[in-house]
């Protein structure tokens, strides 16, 4: 349960009914979109590759649709992040998964304390889209 203040003064979170319905969409095949508190996104990650794997998809597999597919964009200032870059924050900015945990202000850190990569950029916010590559196109 969050408390009243974390509620009234923290990012919006997007319900996880919500974050659910985007991953339907994803595994059905997209295109789809969702728009994410940037503290969300370990969970949507984790979600999404249990969800995947329950369809009977490899790691090596949702991986490769995950760098090809998604692209997460700030509402804000428009920063664009690619599946692979996300990724990459989201490892290289928690100290429990990475050995490269980057202090003192890199991008890794903003990203992994819920802010946008952007130094002067105040949104806590990351639109989500997924687009699958058309396959034969
Ligand atoms: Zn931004």
């Amino acid at each position: 349960m969050m408390s009243i203040w974390a509620w009234l003064f923290g990012p919006r979170q997007t319900p996880d009914s919500q974050i659910r319905q985007f991953i339907d969409g994803i595994a059905e095949g997209g295109p789809a979109e969702c728009q994410l508190s940037i503290n969300q996104y370990p969970h949507f990650r984790e979600t999404l590759y249990e969800r995947l794997k329950a369809e009977g998809l490899g790691d090596s597999k949702i991986v490769h649709m995950v760098k090809d597919s998604l692209v997460g964009v700030c509402p804000q200032c428009g920063a664009r992040m690619n599946g692979e870059y996300l990724d990459w924050l989201w490892v290289t900015g928690n100290p429990d998964l990475s050995v490269v945990f980057v202090s003192g202000g890199g991008r890794p850190e903003r990203f992994s304390q819920g802010k946008c990569v952007i130094e002067w950029c105040s949104s806590r916010h990351v639109t989500l889209h997924w687009q699958p590559r058309q396959s034969g196109g």
